[in-house]
């Protein structure tokens, strides 16, 4: 197999971001999520920036369109050649759709869906336990990873809040959200025989290991 083109999906809380790093770390492609992407755009202030930014501003969703032109121009780089890790798009349907047509159009198609996967009370679990410290962003976790005294950051003594992001009604607003708009998605790479589920209440390294193993197996059969 000449390419390793593929999109992580999965609710968040699920470690995503952790297994898709490593493994593009490991696999040498790059690792592209789509947050960081309209982050460094934002802050270079580059054409997507700018129009990214608007939306952000208003508290808009970014459009299909324009997160679509970004994604292309990273695949279509040198840098990807031999393959990439997607995170964070496509996140519906109709991404799914775009991404297959600027694949298309390079001669080049998806080699794998990995979708790590997490009950929804394990996702709750994760996310509403992380803390941030305010003074420098280190992180806690008041099951996985406590401070010390409880609230406190150990390296500078700040207080240890809870993100917006990660309080309880919001994470059960983002699952809603993640169900409903890619359980059409996990459907149409299922359907294609793409999809390829990993258990994400697993401890990272098992469930590294497992997508190792399952993408050696994919370069066998290809190479057969
Ligand atoms: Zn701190």
């Amino acid at each position: 197999m000449s390419e390793l083109n593929l999109v992580i999906l999965g609710p968040p809380g699920a470690g995503k971001g952790t297994q898709g790093e490593r493994l593009a770390e490991e696999s040498d492609l790059p690792y592209y999520a789509t947050g960081d992407i309209l982050r460094a755009a934002v802050k270079e202030q580059s054409e997507l920036g700018r129009e990214a930014e608007q939306y952000m501003d208003n508290g808009d969703l970014i459009p299909d369109e324009l997160i679509s032109a970004a994604i292309k121009e990273r695949v279509d780089g040198r840098e990807a050649a031999d393959g990439f890790v997607l995170d964070g798009f496509p996140r519906t349907r109709p991404q799914a759709d775009v991404l297959d047509s600027i694949l298309g159009d390079l001669g080049r198609h998806l080699t794998a869906a990995l979708l790590i996967d997490t009950p929804d009370e394990e996702a709750i679990r994760r996310l509403s336990g992380r803390r941030i410290c305010q003074e420098n962003g280190h992180l806690y976790h008041v099951d996985f990873n406590p401070p010390k005294e409880e609230g406190r950051c150990d390296r500078d003594g700040s207080e240890l809040i809870q993100r917006d992001d990660d309080k309880p009604e919001t994470v059960k607003r983002r699952l809603e959200v993640y169900h409903e708009q890619t359980h059409p998605l996990i459907g149409h790479y299922d359907d294609r025989g793409l999809l390829k589920r990993f258990d994400g209440g697993r401890p990272p390294g098992e469930v590294h290991e497992h997508i190792r193993a399952t993408l050696a197996t994919l370069r066998l059969e290809d190479e057969l």
